[in-house]
């Protein structure tokens, strides 16, 4: 056992990590700023699985560490303090039920100790002759009491189990809550930024695509004005549904903004975006909404969509900014309709 604090890094260590972090950026020919430090600093410790994955695949992809890359890279993995996060964040009820199970826990040490005093002390008193009539009574009331606070011991850990589940439960309703969007019930931007970072090393190692999809409703503030937010909640309601049933399980879509709506598809080339795209327009687009009040048919709605497919060693920024643009140029050119980014780039039709 140690009095340090958690946080608290051994100096020789903590030399040898630097040491290490400067070849590698030497290496890289990284500037030596304290930004680029703490991201290789990081690396060399190993502190943050997700950013040394993220740095290997593009080591082995003979990425460059431009400014841009290290910029997102420490603004993704080190500014946001994707570290502590776990360990920051546990619960003071979390605390007192371990406190509570290792009390019991040494208590039975001590318990255990005592009691193989007492039989040490049968032991000598056995050789010394005295009456095995009293040491035999002795000694089963020995195995009774340690029978007794075996027991005890049993059921207090099993409450302290008990409680542990109860925490885990509230710990993962707590967690799904703050990823979900209560609107639609799909995962929030939070959650999104996260998986897209997940699909994207993953990418990044099996080598394989990755698309994006970017959904804006069309005109929805005049839909809202001449309907009201109520009817206007409705319909995102809806294209939530046609997504998420459009979608293929591996797909993850959620709500990006406002009357925004976003999808990664690992594995997914522009040509199958866009073929999933186009399902997710068109059912949308033939929807009709029924009034449940006045039983009165509202005029349908119409998406746009952006599709965008993931490039090697690039940042998330990039690939989102690309898949806006293409959103952009469909909303330009006459809405309910998809645009891939290379359209935008003048190289295709599509
Ligand atoms: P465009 O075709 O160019 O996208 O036009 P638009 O009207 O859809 O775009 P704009 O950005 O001007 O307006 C977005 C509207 O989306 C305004 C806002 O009231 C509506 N909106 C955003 N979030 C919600 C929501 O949660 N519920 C409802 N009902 N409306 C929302
Ligand atoms: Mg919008
Ligand atoms: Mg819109």
């Amino acid at each position: 056992m140690t009095d340090a604090a958690p946080d608290e890094i051994d100096l020789d260590y903590a030399r040898a990590i630097a040491d290490r972090a400067n070849r590698y950026m030497d290496l890289y020919a990284i500037a030596p700023t304290p930004e680029n430090f703490s991201i290789w600093f990081s690396y060399s410790r190993g502190d943050v699985p997700e950013l040394k994955r993220t740095i290997d695949v593009l080591i082995a992809g003979k990425k460059r560490f431009d400014a841009m890359t290290s910029r997102e890279l420490h603004k993704t993995y080190i500014a946001s303090g994707f570290t502590a996060e776990i360990a920051g964040d546990l619960p003071e009820q979390f605390k007192s039920v371990m406190t509570d199970a290792s009390q019991y826990v040494s208590d039975a040490i001590a318990d255990n100790q005592t009691q193989m005093l007492a039989m040490d002390e049968m032991a000598d008193q056995a050789s010394s002759g005295i009456d095995p009539k009293h040491l035999v009574k002795r000694l089963m009331g020995e195995l009774n009491n340690a029978a007794t606070r075996s027991s005890q011991l049993q059921s207090n850990l099993s409450e302290t189990s008990r409680e542990l589940d109860a925490i885990r439960e509230s710990l993962n309703h707590a967690e799904q809550r703050a990823n979900t969007d209560t609107l639609t019930g799909l995962p929030n931007r939070r959650a999104f930024d996260e998986c897209l970072r997940i699909a994207q090393i993953e990418a990044m190692e099996g080598g394989l695509p990755l698309g994006l999809l970017m959904i804006d409703i069309d005109h929805f503030k005049r839909f809202n004005d001449n309907f009201g937010h109520g009817v206007g909640d409705q319909v995102l309601r809806l294209i939530a549904t046609t997504l998420r049933d459009r979608l293929r399980e591996n797909d993850l879509p959620a709500r990006y903004g406002g009357e925004e709506l976003i999808a990664v598809l690992p594995g997914a080339t522009l040509a199958v975006c866009e073929a999933v795209g186009e399902r997710i327009r068109r059912s949308i687009a033939e929807c009709r909404l029924t009034r449940r009040s006045t039983g009165e048919t509202l005029p349908g709605v119409t998406v746009s969509i952006g599709i965008a497919q993931f490039r090697f060693g690039e940042s998330i920024t990039q690939l989102i900014e690309r898949c806006d643009e293409a959103l952009y140029l469909a909303k330009r050119t006459g809405r309910n309709r998809i645009v891939t980014e290379l359209r935008v780039e003048g190289r295709s039709v599509g």
